[in-house]
């Protein structure tokens, strides 16, 4: 498609317009051919792969393994693609993306280029007006937004940023050429999972780097590895079984939970359990290993002193990796991390941690940055800020539903959803992965095809009775809202100050977005459509 306006094949509106060709725009397109609708994706970027063509920072890996990370919709696409490694690097990623748009003829339906800007409901006529960057106005039926959940950057809110007169890069869009850092004095603001994994890479090109840490994440090392032939042909010959267990887990990737409490166990049985997930290099697992370590305090404080123990092993300066112990923070409440050297790059001689809880920043000025107590000079600035996550790429769009009623104003006090499907008050808009779903908190894959085919599942059931309309019920959405807090509440979750709360975007609600059980919420969201699509009104 190349700059032409966008037509339905039958009567000039689209029956299905999705937003974003990452994975589930990609999915969903797949599934509305099936259906035999007349569907286009429009997607902002010039090629396929959503947040994984945007970020392409050094180090960047996915924190599921490869093996689990893949559609597993289409058989023999599952049986075909061949991972390298054991957790991807995002090139290889973007090969089995770019794979998927090929094999299943995708792209002749998508518009790259083209970003949404504004999406309005008519009511008289029940369709969607998009208004897009470059391929005017399309009408559809339905609009699915795949926007994704990590899409919008976090822009630091850091005195002078515009002054700052060297190399300024944001890991969630690296320049495409790539960034040697040889001989210079490099900054990094921020120690998220994309700061970890970018930070040992920079610190191995650059003169010297400084590592700008406001709160310490927990990280296990990822034991990276080539996929030997014979352990992906035993992964492959088991995949049915594999996928159905992923689809039925708390978080989509399967690992035992040892005890209903981290106190059934002795403190030595605890230890190795910990120890054998730590030398496994598998984060969810620590969150699954006990039924109590998200639940409980007490509980969670064994594994938070285990993964301090684990750093301190790890920095040689015991100074250094007291402050890279987090304090005060539930271990896996925060996006456990994981890397490559993270903790022993800090033995480099080129690189200092700069204590920003200690001495914070100031400003930044046209060379460096200054902290209340010095300042640093500096050739490049790295921010690994983060996203606007969850809401940041659906609040991007002006949305107007019924009565010209805008999603930013319904979602000021905070998203509200049913299902983190649809939004009552906007009929027709579908949100992939939408904030009071598992999403983010789960593997993505699972979630993703979930969504989807829960979606297509709704478009043939509307077909099949006539229908052509389809909302979220009010009151349906608000006990659904109420249900995802008692969940989150029962956890120790909604005590962090993290991005899953919307913590670090200034003036965003603190309201904890995913919701809590990959597995339970598939049973729902199933009991939902076997009883007629119950908690959504159509007509
Ligand atoms: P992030 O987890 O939100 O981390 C952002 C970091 O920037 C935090 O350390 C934050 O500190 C810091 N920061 C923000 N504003 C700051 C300021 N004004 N001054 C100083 N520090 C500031 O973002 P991310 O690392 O990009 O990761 C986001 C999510 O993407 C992850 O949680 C994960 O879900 C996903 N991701 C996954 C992978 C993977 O699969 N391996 C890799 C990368 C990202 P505060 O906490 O104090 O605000």
């Amino acid at each position: 498609m190349n700059g032409e306006q966008i037509k339905a094949n039958t009567d000039g509106d689209l029956d299905v317009l999705i937003v974003g060709a990452g994975w589930s725009g990609m999915y969903m397109l797949h599934q509305c051919r099936r259906l035999g609708l007349s569907a286009r994706v429009i997607e902002k970027g010039p090629s396929v792969g959503g947040t994984w063509y945007w970020n392409r920072y050094p180090g960047l890996r996915c924190d599921v393994e490869s093996m689990e990370y893949s559609f597993s919709f289409d058989k023999e696409l599952q049986q075909e693609w061949d991972w390298s490694e054991r957790y991807a690097s995002q090139k290889e990623i973007l090969g089995y993306a770019n794979h998927v748009a090929d094999r299943f003829d995708l792209r002749r339906d998508i518009a790259f280029n083209t970003a949404l800007t504004a999406l309005r409901f008519d009511e008289g006529s029940n369709t969607w007006t998009a208004d897009t960057s470059s391929r005017g106005q399309i009408k559809a039926r339905y609009v699915v937004m795949a926007t994704g959940c990590l899409t919008v950057a976090k822009m630091p809110d850091i005195a002078g940023v515009a002054d700052f007169k060297g190399a300024v890069y944001h890991t969630t869009n690296w320049p495409e050429q790539g960034v040697d850092f040889t001989g210079k004095r490099v900054g990094v603001i921020g120690t998220g999972s994309s700061a970890i994994q970018a930070i040992p890479i920079i610190a191995e090109q650059a003169q010297h780097l400084y590592v700008y840490q406001r709160t310490p994440s927990y990280s296990l090392p990822a034991h990276n590895r080539k996929l030997d032939p014979e352990y992906r042909k035993q992964v492959k010959a088991r995949y049915e079984a594999l996928r159905d267990e992923a689809r039925h887990h708390l978080v989509g990737i399967p690992a035992p939970t040892h005890a209903a409490s981290v106190f059934d166990v002795s403190p030595e049985q605890r230890e190795k359990i910990y120890q054998d997930i730590y030398d496994a290099g598998k984060p969810f697992a620590l969150m699954v290993s006990f039924a109590d370590v998200l639940i409980s305090k007490e509980a969670n404080k064994t594994a938070q002193d285990f993964l301090a123990a684990r750093i301190r092993e790890r920095i040689k300066d015991p100074e250094i990796a007291e402050q890279m112990i987090p304090k005060g923070q539930y271990a896996g409440t925060r996006r456990l991390c994981i890397d490559t050297h993270y903790y022993e790059t800090f033995n480099r001689p080129n690189v200092t941690l700069k204590n920003l809880q200690k001495d914070p920043i100031k400003r930044i000025v046209a060379d460096g940055v200054e902290t209340t107590q010095g300042s640093e000079q500096l050739d490049c600035l790295v921010f690994a800020t983060g996203y606007d996550a969850m809401t940041g790429g659906l609040l991007a769009v002006d949305i107007q539903g019924r009565g010209g009623r805008k999603l930013r104003d319904q979602w000021a006090e905070g998203p509200r959803s049913l299902m983190g499907l649809m939004v009552a008050g906007f009929p027709n808009l579908f949100t992939v992965t939408g904030p009071g779903s598992p999403s983010v908190l789960s593997n993505m894959f699972v979630s993703i095809e979930q969504h989807v085919e829960f979606i297509a599942g709704c478009l043939e059931h509307l077909q099949r009775n006539g229908k052509h309309v389809i909302e979220a019920d009010a009151e349906a959405q608000e006990q659904w809202v109420a249900h995802v807090n008692e969940v989150a509440n029962s956890t120790l979750f909604p005590l962090g100050n993290t991005w899953y709360m919307g913590a670090n975007i200034a003036g965003k609600p603190k309201v904890f977005m995913p919701y809590l059980g990959v597995g339970p919420y598939r049973q729902l969201c199933d009991q939902v459509a076997s009883d007629g699509y119950r908690g959504f009104v159509t007509q």
